[in-house]
């Protein structure tokens, strides 16, 4: 069942998710050539209970009941998301989505940035903004009397007529006191279909949209999910509430572009 969140849990919900902002800022100052996902994910738990939080992804079963062993997931390149971080250093060129999920007094927050490491390429430079430009159409769609069809349509019309893919086997969903709670909220459909939209509802939107084909597999960790053709991916979340007739986004990612500067999309 879908539950509405009062104005008192959608502020506690804010504050999980202003969070994981400041994780994914902390992120951006260290993120370069050199540097491993596993030297991320230290930072990130370090700061996330520094600051009286836990990690939500930390322990987190997939569907064969195996614990997600990392507090973020890093999905570097042609992985689009749910990457376990490693000690493989990062190159120049790559991009690395970080996937970053919080439990603060008893509420979620979850967002996901695609940092660039370095320079990257012209086309995965237009992947990534294509695919931030994309969240943000959904967002507007977030409105009391829209549909949730309106904000996977608005997503997928985007992507496809830039000419990328629109996985389909993941998508958004409902957060509060659980990170995945319904709806789900998925970034490809038809406007006016689904569930009418309320002040209250509480959803993070979660375009995962790729260079070249949509299709994807999963990789013998059972975690990690890459493109079938290799191409990069990326991957870019806000958590939102729809209040006051309108959308209100939860989480933040003012702080991480102030640090990124000219290297945010
Ligand atoms: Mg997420
Ligand atoms: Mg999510």
């Amino acid at each position: 069942m879908v539950y509405l969140k009062t104005d008192e849990e959608v502020e506690l919900l804010r504050e999980a998710n202003l969070l994981v902002g400041r994780v994914l800022a902390e992120i951006a100052k260290i993120i370069r050539p050199g540097v491993t996902t596993k030297q991320l994910d230290i930072l990130a738990e370090t700061f996330i209970r520094d600051n009286g939080a836990e990690p939500t992804f930390k322990g987190f079963p997939n569907p064969y009941g195996e614990p997600f062993p990392a507090s973020i997931c890093t999905s570097v390149n042609n992985q689009v998301v749910h990457g376990i971080p490693n000690d493989e250093p990062l190159k120049e060129g790559d991009i690395v989505s970080v996937d970053c999920g919080t439990l603060l007094n008893g509420f979620c927050g979850d967002s996901c940035y695609t940092f660039a490491v370095g320079e990257v390429s012209d086309d995965v430079r237009r992947l990534l903004d294509t695919t931030k430009e994309a969240l943000y159409k959904g967002i507007e769609q977030a409105v009391v009397g829209h549909r949730l069809g309106d904000i996977s349509y608005s997503i997928q019309t985007h992507c496809e007529k830039n000419g990328y893919g629109v996985v389909r086997e993941f998508v958004g969903h409902g957060i509060g006191h659980e990170m995945h709670e319904p709806p789900q909220v998925p970034n490809y459909g038809k406007r006016g279909n689904g569930m009418l939209l309320k002040n209250g509802l509480c959803i993070a939107i979660e375009p995962m949209i790729t260079m070249g084909t949509k299709d994807i597999y999963l990789q013998s960790d059972c975690w990690g999910v890459v493109t079938r053709d290799n191409k990069p991916a990326a991957h870019f979340e806000h958590s939102v509430c729809v209040r006051k007739g309108k959308a209100d986004i939860l989480s933040s990612f003012e702080e991480i572009e102030k640090i990124l500067g000219d290297k945010s999309f």
